[in-house]
């Protein structure tokens, strides 16, 4: 099994765009919200026990998920939110560690948004935090997604602080600048790895 690093950061941090760049220098990315939307595609055990725990009434019309529905669900309860994580996290961690365990190449990178919220830290060899100041984020997430500043609020919240976050870090990106300078951390990260991972073999 490869080397294991985990990419997490709060929302339009950056994580897709740090992916991307660490797949084009040849590392391969698991990313855990695509595997969470494979998860509950039709047919799969995680979604029949989603509606088995929310109702049909979270089906869309089609028998797929209604993200929105189940959104707003997990919204107003704790104890839904912490239901649907149970069904999810474990399987997307299994699936992960299936994918990790396939590669041949020293390292790899994870992309999980909550690692640090949802103390899972322990299932990689190392945290990579990408970090931005409140003020970008909110800029660049409006930009993106159209959502009103109280949306936005309403979404941030949820998140952990920032602070918790750097505070678990082993490396840290920050991504205020430009494109090509997130480009640059990445490579010096990559370039970090690969020499942290010879280093283990030898
Ligand atoms: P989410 O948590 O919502 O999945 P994310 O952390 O994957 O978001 P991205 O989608 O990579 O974040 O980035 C958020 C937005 O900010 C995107 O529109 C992206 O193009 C833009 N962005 C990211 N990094 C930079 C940068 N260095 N310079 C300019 N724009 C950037």
């Amino acid at each position: 099994t490869p080397y294991k690093v985990g990419l997490t950061g709060g929302i339009g941090s950056g994580k897709s765009t740090a992916a991307r760049s660490f797949s084009e220098l040849g590392v391969p990315v698991i990313d855990a919200d695509i595997i969470a939307r494979e998860l509950v595609e039709p047919g799969q055990p995680a979604l029949a026990e989603i509606v088995a725990t929310f109702g049909r009434e979270i089906l869309n019309p089609q028998g797929g998920l209604d993200r929105s529905c189940l959104r707003r669900l997990v919204f107003t309860s704790e104890a839904l939110k912490t239901r649907l994580e149970a069904i999810l996290h474990p399987r997307i961690l299994q699936e992960m560690e299936r994918r990790a365990t396939r590669l041949t190449t020293p390292y790899c990178v994870l992309v999980i948004p909550l690692l640090v919220e949802t103390g899972q830290k322990d299932i990689v060899d190392r945290t990579l935090v990408i970090d931005i100041p409140d003020a970008i984020q909110r800029q660049r997430v409006k930009a993106r997604d159209r959502l009103s500043d109280t949306e936005i609020d309403a979404i941030l919240q949820t998140q952990s602080r920032r602070a918790a976050r750097l505070a678990a870090a082993d490396d840290i990106i920050v991504n205020d600048t430009d494109l090509a300078t997130l480009q640059r951390q990445v490579e010096h990260y990559h370039q970090k790895y690969l020499f942290l991972t010879s280093q283990q073999r030898s």
